[in-house]
């Protein structure tokens, strides 16, 4: 059965079964205490339009596409939170959070409003919010709103990593505001007024690491206490209400995220321990990036570029970090601790062996195991040391890398590869051994690889293109870069979407580098 904007209406579930807080001015920023939400509605909008909708999405939440203008014009009121929650209840999450290794207090939904779930056409009951929708007690004096520029990198990332068939929070619609929102996106001083966006996201919960933290850190153990039961009913039915089975399998999922994110390449940018989802997913998008010369410690995020916390390589340690910062959270529940403890030090083998499941795959071979950590590490060293397109390299190996020995090999790899110098004795040296072993290896045939590594991914420059143009007006660049996307592992018929980064993008804000500003 398929809903329509007219007929969809939202269940409360969340909402009805934890603490609520009812505030009377809601715009008014402040310490809430006790609650899990708080009771507030979307700010109106003078102008929504839908800008972009992914009827993936749709499908799996059983929603009809918009077909024609007066259905556009609905869903874009609905989406941009002009018709409340039909039939629900609108709110705010509270939750606080690690903020770069301190502890940061209450942050919760600043800009996001929560409708509340729907069930999709599995059966699932799926939440979705609105992004930019406006100001809550969370705001802390911001403005509640979301910037196009930010909300077109959620919305594409959203979709592409649910094709790329990595865990995250989904992306219904893309729907402009009509507001101009202002923004110092190079922190220089000179703000700029931008085009404002709502972004519909879908997950099953968005409850976040920091949601637990919040109640832990203020001892408020009884709503903590209702919060996990919650999340333990609802989402680990098979732990039947142990808190250390359900810690123990949050930690599981977590490091097979990670072990997702490293072998694709992919950055977060931000894992503060209120961007880490208690369900595993990738969520809330920010910036993020995806490696293109392999550099063990590069991020795109400027506010981290001195200290380097959230970098490529450092990803699966922070995020055990994170995960210890959950555990002390679940401590006045009485779980024992040297449980709690065994459960996290077990994130290092899970990730261990799930990253080398997926590194098995992507080169065809059965398995990988610890005694082939060096030999993995002899293949990174080369990327790193010619600096080669990390994405770009491993579909290759499906193409000219399968087969290529001697000249012909130092030519494929030349293919993918930023490097501006030449290669030396030693590189030449470990190229051949390396890849003379690998094809010994190999065990399936290299086309098998295709569905491995991914010939295309939502690179930042892309993202740009796609970005510039739909300031301007012109979708379409989004749209193509979109169904590309949704394809991930078919070679685009564009040939551009699966390039190299090209020199213009290389220090280019919004490429190279983004700012938290969004
Ligand atoms: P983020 O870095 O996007 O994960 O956000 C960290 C915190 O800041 C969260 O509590 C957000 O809700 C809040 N926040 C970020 N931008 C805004 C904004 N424009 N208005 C209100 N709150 C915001
Ligand atoms: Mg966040």
């Amino acid at each position: 059965m398929t809903a329509t904007t007219d007929t969809l209406r939202f269940a409360t579930r969340f909402w009805e079964a934890l603490p609520q807080d009812l505030p009377e001015a809601p715009r008014q920023p402040r310490q809430v205490a006790q609650a899990c939400a708080s009771a507030v509605d979307p700010e109106p909008m003078p102008a929504p339009e839908l800008l972009a909708w992914s009827a993936d999405c749709a499908a799996q939440l059983g929603l009809a596409d918009p077909a024609d203008a007066p259905e556009r014009e609905a869903a874009a009121q609905l989406w941009a939170g002009q018709r409340g929650a039909p039939g629900g209840q609108c709110y705010a999450l509270r939750y606080g959070g690690h903020q770069f290794g301190n502890w940061a207090g209450q942050l919760g939904d600043g800009r996001v409003i929560n409708l509340g779930e729907l069930r999709d056409a599995q059966g699932v009951w799926q939440t979705l919010q609105l992004k930019g929708a406006g100001r809550t007690p969370y705001s802390r004096g911001a403005d509640g709103r979301a910037v196009l520029r930010s909300s077109i990198r959620e919305y594409v990332l959203s979709e592409a990593m649910a094709a790329l068939g990595v865990p995250t929070s989904r992306a219904l619609a893309l729907v402009g505001s009509g507001e101009q929102v202002e923004r110092d996106m190079f922190y220089d001083g000179r703000p700029r007024l931008e085009p404002g966006a709502i972004v519909t996201r879908v997950a099953p919960s968005f409850v976040r690491l920091g949601n637990f933290e919040i109640h832990a850190a203020l001892e408020e153990t009884d709503t903590l206490r209702r919060l996990c039961d919650y999340v333990m009913a609802e989402h680990y039915p098979e732990q039947g209400g142990d808190v250390v089975g359900f810690y123990a399998e949050v930690c599981r999922r977590t490091a097979r995220l990670l072990a997702d994110w490293m072998s694709l390449g992919f950055v977060h940018g931000v894992m503060n321990t209120d961007n880490l989802s208690i369900l595993g997913l990738t969520i809330d998008y920010g910036p993020f990036g995806w490696l293109e010369p392999l550099e063990p410690d590069w991020t795109p995020n400027t506010t981290d570029a001195q200290q380097r916390r959230y970098c490529y390589a450092r990803q699966p340690q922070i995020a055990q970090w994170n995960l210890g910062c959950l555990g002390a959270a679940l401590m006045p529940l009485g779980p024992p601790r040297a449980e709690l403890e065994q459960a996290l030090r077990a994130f290092h083998a899970e990730y261990n062996a799930a990253f080398r499941a997926r590194m098995a795959a992507k080169l065809g071979l059965e398995a990988i195991g610890a005694e082939d950590e060096d030999w993995l590490q002899q293949l990174f060293a080369l990327m790193q040391a010619r600096a080669l397109d990390f994405s770009r390299t491993f579909r290759a190996l499906s193409g000219p890398l399968a087969q290529a020995q001697g000249e012909a090999l130092l030519a494929a790899l030349d293919a993918h590869s930023y490097a501006e110098s030449d290669w030396t004795p030693q590189q030449r040296a470990l190229a051949e051994q390396w890849f003379a072993g690998w094809h010994a290896r190999r065990r399936v045939a290299p086309e098998a690889l295709r569905a491995h590594n991914p010939a295309v991914v939502p690179r930042n420059w892309l993202l740009a293109e796609a970005i510039e143009a739909a300031e301007a007006g012109d979708m379409s660049v989004l749209e193509r870069l979109q169904a590309a996307l949704a394809r991930p592992f078919e070679d685009p018929a564009d040939a551009h979407l699966a390039g190299l980064r090209p020199d213009w993008a290389r220090d280019k804000a919004g490429c190279s580098q983004l700012s938290c500003s969004s």
